[in-house]
């Protein structure tokens, strides 16, 4: 937007700009356009817009795809948006509280801002976090803020956040922007960045909570030895610096992410950190037979996991469906490495019944495999074996827990609970995004 439209539309709308809302508008369209190409939308490709103010980029995206969603707090703003932009979805509200997980209907999103620096941090987590439909973010941010985030180790600006957000995103710091491209013009400078997925098998896999923890509590005193905030391994400390390459006396600081993600791993005695082998190794375990049966569910034969998958014979499984308190239901994103239906999402916890095993005893024996958690389970329904199961005959059981639960690495990408509207609708629009399994199981338990 020219200058001379912004201060028109202020004036239309008698309002001012809001200091307290980190109202700085862009005005220099060239820039607007730039930044915009940076997320290369696709015509028809959903993206969404944090803090839209009077439209600077908006009026660029909405040119490459109609599928947007723009987030304003300020009822004003909005309200003159949804008078320009009647094609878009507008949402009046507060972006740090906006529900991410509603997004996944729309399938990968990408996300721009100009961001309001006084809740930038907070947005930053909000809509990377786990688990979020997110596939590439533009974010104008303060350039101190962009700097941490794309910070190399053994510098001032590296820190706690370039890791937790490093771990899964890479980070590039595309260019610095002067005061003068806003109205009013800010008192700092400020940087454009792009956060994109790491690719798969970038860097290990590790426990991301356990991860996030060491992190912040190694930083928590950055000029400190690591040893000295890490007091719990105090024991093994001599033996987890020889394994990470490093001296004793090591600060935070000096770990880069993959020392950071390899000590995660060392200190949850995790051997292999590659994710393909973890989960060759996992799916090993299927050394391990499996009853063979009829169309009436009788044991007939004995056969392996190949054997069975291979030979589509009928063999037998149980999904489990764990909600919370508020009835949210829990879904797991199947890793990327297994070699059946790999990254879509499935059932909170599901999997094969042994030779000899009953269908109650691996429901339980998988929600402790693959959730970390014992909780009683309900049978809520019997599935005949068909193609969308694989030709599993599966036992459907229900649980409740609040979590949190301990994902494997190897088996599970990322997890989280989703309100039944929530997943109602996204199945709805999406439902390549699902293992089939999963899908069969939800219709028979919405019967
Ligand atoms: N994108 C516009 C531009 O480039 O000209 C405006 C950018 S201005 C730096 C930040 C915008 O975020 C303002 O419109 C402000 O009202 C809005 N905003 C402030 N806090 C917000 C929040 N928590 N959630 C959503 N929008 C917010």
């Amino acid at each position: 937007m020219k200058l001379s439209e912004i201060h028109g539309a202020l004036k239309a709308l008698g309002t001012q700009p809001t200091r307290s809302l980190g109202q700085n508008f862009l005005h220099d369209q060239n820039l607007a356009d730039w930044m915009v190409d940076q997320l290369d939308i696709q015509p028809g490709e959903s993206w969404l817009e944090l803090g839209p103010g009077l439209g600077a980029l908006t009026q660029c995206a909405v040119r490459r795809s109609s599928a947007g969603v723009l987030i304003e707090k300020d009822g004003r703003l909005a309200g003159y948006l949804r008078e320009h932009y009647p094609q878009l979805e507008i949402v009046h509200g507060d972006a740090t509280e906006y529900d991410v997980r509603s997004l996944f209907a729309r399938g990968p999103v990408k996300v721009i801002g100009n961001l309001p620096y006084y809740v930038s941090s907070q947005i930053l987590f909000q809509f990377t976090g786990e688990p979020s439909p997110v596939c590439m973010l533009s974010f104008t941010l303060q350039k101190e803020l962009a700097e941490r985030l794309s910070a190399e180790p053994r510098t001032k600006a590296y820190g706690a956040l370039t890791l937790l957000l490093g771990r899964r995103w890479r980070v590039k710091y595309l260019r610095t922007l002067g005061p003068a491209v806003f109205t009013p013009a800010p008192k700092v400078d400020s940087a454009v960045v792009l956060l994109t997925p790491r690719p798969a098998g970038e860097l290990p896999e590790c426990d991301g909570a356990r991860f996030n923890k060491l992190v912040k509590q190694g930083f928590s005193q950055r000029r400190k030895q690591l040893r000295k905030m890490l007091p719990e391994c105090t024991d093994r400390w001599a033996e987890l610096c020889a394994a990470l390459g490093v001296e004793p006396t090591v600060r935070a600081e000096e770990l880069s992410i993959l020392q950071w993600i390899n000590l995660t791993n060392l200190i949850d005695g995790r051997a292999g950190h590659d994710g393909a082998a973890l989960a060759r190794q996992a799916q090993d375990v299927h050394g391990e037979r499996f009853d063979v049966v009829d169309e009436n569910d009788h044991v007939i034969a004995q056969a392996s996991r190949h054997e069975v998958h291979e030979g589509n014979l009928r063999h037998r499984a149980v999904h489990v469906f764990v909600f919370d308190r508020h009835g949210q239901l829990f879904l797991q994103k199947r890793s990327r490495w297994k070699d059946r239906h790999p990254s879509v999402w499935d059932s909170s916890a599901a999997g094969h019944l042994n030779a000899g095993q009953d269908y109650d005893d691996t429901a339980r024996r998988e929600l402790a495999e693959e959730l970390g958690v014992e909780a009683p389970v309900e049978l809520v329904a019997r599935i005949a074996a068909c193609p969308e199961t694989g030709w599993e005959f599966v036992g459907l059981y229900r649980a409740q827990h609040q979590g949190p639960f301990k994902l494997p690495p190897a088996e599970i990408e990322t997890g989280g609970f989703f309100s039944i509207d929530q997943v109602k609708h996204w199945i709805a629009s999406r439902p390549q995004d699902f293992a089939p399994g999963f899908l069969r199981c939800w219709a028979e338990f919405n019967r």
